[in-house]
């Protein structure tokens, strides 16, 4: 097959609705980073990390022949007066992104197989194994900063990725990550809460809280993070929100972006979120992870990180609940009133 042109390719990914597209040339990825960042224990129980490394690493297990991995990013930033100090992470504001961006990757691809017959592509957002910043690096749309987000020029780290690879080459490659325009700056490693930017980009998932609120369904949030989950229940932006490269957002226009009802609610609220009410405002949104008894648990641990005296007799009838992640939380928080 002939060197698919990507002036062309770039129109398609515009008309999809990317904001950014860039191309690497599929060579393996060193595995060091990724052993090493897993033998620390940073991946915390994100065992799926672990189990298809060697895919991550070779996209050729993904797609026999692979020649070019296509990255795009989307800009997300939003600032609705409705959501101002929302408990969740912007990202998660509107409508499921994973939904959203996999609706434009298929019309990407389907448009790459319809003009190019017999092209042989592989699609991710997110949750294949892919190890997407890797590629937006040497793909020329940015590069990671020492608060682990990508970082690109127009849009800051506001932006999420996607990746389709195909087993063709294209005319022209990124020539690798773009410049660090972190210098001397620390803000980021400054105000994590948790210490959980560990250095290089590295973040230890399991002591961030981003992790804890949306992974760690299963188990107690520890005692010493639970303590910095001020007005986090689903994600957490701080190292986002300090950092001087994002001081120009550029505002998301597209409706898909937009907030959903759930983003104006505060956390009492969303701790004392009924089974119809989740039923009502989650599904269709990124927080369905978090489940309805972890987005309960995560704003309990909130209430009592804050200690709001008037949450006590929801935190009384919530320290009764059927679950017992909740219940715990909920005579947790108790505690830190008493205090
Ligand atoms: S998301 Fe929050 S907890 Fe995680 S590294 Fe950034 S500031 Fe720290
Ligand atoms: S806060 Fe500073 S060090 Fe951290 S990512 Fe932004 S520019 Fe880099």
């Amino acid at each position: 097959m002939k060197l698919l042109p990507t002036a062309h390719l770039r129109q398609l990914s515009d008309a999809v609705g990317f904001d950014l597209v860039g191309f690497a040339r599929a060579a393996p990825i060193p595995p060091e980073a990724l052993t090493e960042w897993i033998a620390a224990g940073y991946a915390a129980d994100m065992d799926w990390m672990k189990e298809r490394a060697a895919e991550r690493l070779d996209v050729t297990q993904l797609l026999p022949g692979a020649k070019t991995v296509v990255v795009f990013a989307n800009n997300y930033y939003r600032d609705d007066a409705e959501t101002e100090g929302s408990p969740i992470a912007r990202y998660a504001r509107g409508r499921d992104y994973h939904s959203t961006l996999r609706d434009r990757m298929k019309a990407f691809r389907k448009a790459v197989q319809g003009e190019y017959p017999g092209i042989g592509t592989y699609g991710s957002v997110d949750s294949g194994p892919l190890m997407e910043k890797v590629w937006a690096a040497r793909a020329g749309l940015g590069y990671v900063g020492k608060n682990g987000c990508f970082i690109t020029e127009r849009f800051g780290s506001w932006v999420l990725l996607a990746t389709v690879v195909l087993d063709a080459e294209v005319d022209a490659y990124g020539d690798g990550p773009a410049a660090d325009r972190c210098g001397s700056c620390r803000k980021c490693l400054m105000s994590c809460p948790t210490g959980a930017l560990v250095g290089n980009g590295r973040v230890n998932a399991r002591a961030c809280l981003s992790y804890q609120t949306i992974e760690n369904r299963d188990h107690e949030v520890p005692e010493s993070f639970r303590v910095e989950m001020n007005n986090l229940v689903f994600g957490c932006d701080i190292c986002q929100d300090v950092c001087p490269l994002n001081r120009r957002p550029v505002f998301a226009e597209h409706p898909r972006f937009a907030p959903r009802a759930v983003a104006g609610l505060g956390v009492m609220e969303l701790a004392g979120l009924t089974q119809e009410q989740y039923a009502t405002f989650i599904p269709g949104t990124a927080l369905a992870r978090a489940q309805y008894d972890g987005l309960r648990r995560n704003a309990v641990y909130a209430l009592g990180a804050t200690r709001q005296e008037n949450a006590r007799l929801l935190l009384e009838k919530l320290s009764e609940d059927d679950s017992e992640l909740v219940r715990s939380a909920a005579q947790w928080a108790l505690r830190q009133l008493a205090q």
